[in-house]
């Protein structure tokens, strides 16, 4: 097996787009190597080695070495530099490349081939002692981060000394001199806290380093990064290798990252930020605000320091042409990595670019237009989960806002919270329920868990490609970074701006589309759903071939949902309409009565009340299919708890207080879920499906005279196991339907059909499509008892189970295809075996999931239903699948 693969100068071993076993970075690498653009010589070591490096209990084959010889060979050829040779150093730089970018997530080492003869080397040829040195002592201190895993504290700190003790602030204020005693300090502090001399042998160098970018692939953040973003931990990560290049040699040199479109807003412009005489990482951290990459971007944002168009015109136009030459190759919107050398560009990286929800929309709309891809590929383009982002609310306009500060507009939406100052405590308290704004000087990649505890993000320092900003993009949380007039005392947990002071615990806003932090909770409206989303889910709609409903009782939701473009409800649970407080004593009054008449008179009061929720429901959905589930919960669940609920109860039904608890304690149960619910409720109590039954057909027969549009009910009967319990509950609702319209004198089409959600329903499921005339898979109940894990429990441990690959994911929120969905299919086939025409869909949370949605195309299912807010994801996931 090849594991190394060279690029530059001419050479491109890997044959452009193999990012599987190149690494996104590596076969970007290689791409642009083969379509002739500027790039830094160097070669990748593939993820097959990372797997292997894994199986092999973390050792190299011997073919590696001489591999990678053959590597570093290629380098010095192309840029006549030697590795380890003083007269015309080689350097290098060692970093991770996944199929999939995680930003900041791994290692990266610079600089490498820096020892003590070298670095004298180094200054020399570039007549730039100054730099030489401060190479060397970020080299020595970035290698001891990463590869030795010293404390980076003490380096740190003798940073900070050094400076003191010459009273400057500034790290560029420090000397050649200064930089040659720190590097000295920096040795000994490797020996004290290593126990060995920093290693001057470059090939042991490159070996560590190598070692510690396969290693990083399984360091806890990004184990955690990986679970938040669905990457399976058996990709590997490969490792890229290659000649360095310096952004800063003076003020012809520069560093930037840039987009070929807006990542924010999708615009089509040129879009970044540079520095001048600077290394990459400088624009990253967020340590100096970068500058503006174009004159109009410099000048609509108000800024002075000149633009890379202004200060470097002619870098600037062959980065332009660049910019064009990637778009027209990758046919999608690049961000990219440059230096330019004393004066020569160098492109460091290129990758499709992260963006919001909102630029990838506009986007893939766009460059449908312009012809550079077609509708479908566009469909095809933009992540169904992403649509979140830009389905929530942004600040009401004439919402009054107390405006504290403004920042940049990092990632869009807004969002209101309680400020905390630590991530810890953003999940602490998010998990107690609290919306949280995470607020911070800047964010690290161990910031991870608040931020996506977090609702919003807030930082200090930093620009529009800072660490804050790109994660909070990826996560959909507004984010406003770089707000340089806010001075946070973390400790203290406060921050101070404008002669305000905000406390944790105080409410504060964001609005990540404006960069404006407000102090209180503003109003909000909800999104605007035409434009480029319409646009775009019009082509959706067209190569789609499931159906989308929504799971809705409420007319707010039904209307949210039809906004959306639901076609029909799948899941309307009654037992939402039970637990309304208005309502809940009639409920308890029923279930606590003794008997059938007791139960009856509760039941008379609630009929109204469900009526006029159908009624309701069946006017907004107008001429779609409405699946009504009747009343699935545990009784168990309904039963009072507080002194004056059991009052209440008792002064309804006119019985004593003591009675009534005698009763509650009898209906307790140990294990509610597989207790006395779904359609055991309805066969041991048959009047209360009675009573749902008629209300359905009571509403539907008032909605069709009113409207003239027959609403189209269907009755779903929750957990039945076998086709006799159907069998019963069905007679039960054709009766009511046959009451109904004979007392109305008017009839209505309907069905009756079940849920699947037990495994022997699936397993019977032949039999039971005997009586049922759909099926609506119960994805979270079919999950829950095939699993036989608790989905209120499951928490608990379920993330273990996903760290440690049992599931890839949680399987209550993406279908476990190979069990729970072997089931689906089997009762899927079953089912239609019996009757051919049987309607099947899915009701479970996992029909808005874009995985389980893949998975129901692929079974053929008829339609999926979603959480209204979830919908639009579903529809564009259901197009997707059907690609
Ligand atoms: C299910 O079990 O998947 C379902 C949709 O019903 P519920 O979540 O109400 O139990
Ligand atoms: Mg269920």
């Amino acid at each position: 097996t090849q594991y190394v693969y060279r690029f530059g100068g001419g050479v491109s071993d890997g044959g452009k787009g193999n990012k599987n076993l190149l690494g996104g970075k590596g076969a970007n690498l290689d791409g642009m190597a083969s379509i002739g653009l500027p790039v830094p010589p160097g070669f990748t070591i593939t993820t097959e080695m990372c797997t292997r490096y894994y199986e092999d209990g973390q050792v190299f084959p011997e073919s590696l070495k001489t591999e990678v010889a053959g590597g570093i060979a290629h380098i010095e050829k192309v840029t006549g530099k030697q590795f380890g040779v003083a007269a015309d150093p080689l350097l290098v730089s060692v970093r991770s490349g996944a199929r999939i970018s995680m930003p900041g997530m791994m290692d990266t080492v610079l600089n490498l081939g820096l020892n003590d003869e070298t670095v004298v080397g180094l200054a020399a040829i570039s007549g730039d002692e100054r730099f030489a040195w401060d190479s060397y002592r970020r080299f020595i201190q970035m290698y001891s981060d990463v590869v030795l895993e010293l404390d980076h504290g003490a380096f740190e700190e003798a940073l900070e000394i050094a400076k003191e003790d010459k009273g400057f602030t500034l790290d560029t204020e420090l000397s050649a001199a200064d930089w040659q005693a720190l590097v000295k300090k920096y040795k000994a502090i490797v020996q004290e806290q290593w126990g060995k001399p920093f290693p001057q042998d470059v090939h042991d160098q490159l070996w560590g380093a190598v070692g510690a970018v396969f290693g990083s692939w399984q360091s806890e953040r990004a184990k955690v990064y990986r679970r938040l973003n669905d990457i399976p931990g058996g990709w590997g990560t490969a490792v890229n290798v290659q000649a360095m290049v310096f952004g800063n040699m003076g003020d012809t040199s520069a560093t930037g990252v840039a987009f070929t479109r807006d990542p924010s807003k999708g615009d089509r412009a040129y879009y970044g930020e540079f520095l001048i005489n600077a290394q990459g990482e400088d624009v990253v951290a967020g340590i100096r605000t970068p500058q503006y990459l174009t004159k109009a971007a410099r000048e609509a944002a108000g800024a002075k320091p000149l633009s890379m168009e202004e200060a470097m015109p002619e870098v600037y136009g062959e980065l332009a042409r660049v910019f064009d030459l990637l778009e027209t190759h990758y046919r999608d919107m690049q961000d990219i990595e440059f230096t330019v050398e004393r004066g020569h560009l160098w492109m460091l990286q290129t990758r499709s670019g992260k963006r919001t929800a909102k630029a990838a929309l506009k986007i893939a709309v766009d460059m449908a237009n312009e012809g550079l891809i077609t509708q479908q590929e566009a469909v095809a383009r933009v992540d169904p989960a992403a649509l979140d982002q830009l389905l929530h609310p942004t600040l009401d306009p004439a919402a009054p806002r107390d405006v504290i500060a403004k920042g940049l507009p990092a990632s869009p939406g807004a969002a209101s919270g309680v400020a905390v100052f630590d991530s810890d405590t953003a999940e602490h308290r998010a998990g107690l329920g609290d919306s949280v704004i995470l607020v911070r000087v800047e964010t690290s990649p161990e910031d991870i868990h608040g931020m996506h505890a977090a609702k919003g993000i807030l930082t200090a320092r930093g620009g529009m490609t800072s660490h804050a900003a790109v994660v909070a993009r990826g996560m959909g949380r507004p984010c406003v970074s770089g707000v340089g007039s806010l001075a946070i005392d973390a400790k203290a947990k406060l921050f101070r701006v404008a002669g305000r002071e905000v406390k944790e615990g105080d409410i504060i806003t964001i609005d990540g589309s404006t960069g404006e932090v407000m102090v209180g909770k503003v109003a909000t409206v909800e999104p605007e759903l035409a434009g480029d989303f319409g646009v775009l889910m019009e082509w959706a709609d067209k190569v789609r071939r499931l159906k989308v409903r929504a799971n809705a009782e409420t007319p707010l939701d039904c209307k949210v949902a039809r906004s959306f473009g639901a076609e029909g409800v799948g899941l309307c649970r009654t037992e939402h309409m039970f637990f309304d407080a208005a309502r809940i004593t009639a409920v308890r009054q029923m279930i606590l009565a003794e008997d059938e008449k007791g139960r009856r008179v509760a039941l008379d009061k609630l009929l109204p009340e469900q009526r006029g929720d159908f009624v309701q429901i069946f006017e907004i959905m107008a001429g779609l299919p409405v699946t009504i589930r009747l009343l699935d919960p545990p009784l168990h669940e309904f039963l009072p708890h507080a002194e004056e609920e059991f009052a209440e109860v008792a002064e309804a039904a006119g019985v004593g207080i003591e009675a009534l608890k005698r009763r509650a304690a009898e209906l307790h149960e140990f294990n509610p879920m597989l207790g006395h619910r779904g359609c055991r409720l309805g066969v041991t109590y048959p009047e209360i499906y009675e009573m749902q039954a008629r209300a359905i057909f009571e509403a539907a027969v008032e909605v069709a005279e009113k409207s003239g549009a027959a609403p189209i009910p269907e009755v779903m009967v929750p957990l039945v196991a076998t086709r006799r319990e159907l069998e019963l509950m069905k007679d039960v609702i054709d009766n009511a339907a046959k009451a109904v319209f004979a007392e109305k004198g008017r009839t209505i089409d309907y069905l009756v059909g079940t849920m699947i959600e037990l495994p022997r329903a699936a397993l019977k499921a032949g039999e039971i499509a005997e009586v049922g005339e759909f099926f609506s898979f119960g994805t979270n109940d079919l999950t829950q008892t095939t699993l036989g894990v608790s989905r209120d429990d499951a928490g608990r441990f379920l993330t273990t189970y996903v760290d440690k690959g049992i599931y890839a994911r949680d399987p209550f929120v993406s279908l476990d295809v190979d069990g729970v969905g072997e089931l689906i299919e089997l009762a899927a086939e079953r089912g239609r075996k019996t009757r051919p025409n049987i309607k099947l869909g899915i009701c479970g949370e996992h029909g808005g999931d874009p995985a389980s949605i893949a998975f129901c195309e692929a079974t053929g299912l008829d339609y999926v239903s979603a959480s209204p807010y979830r919908v639009p994801i579903a529809r564009l996931a259901a197009a997707q699948a059907a690609l």
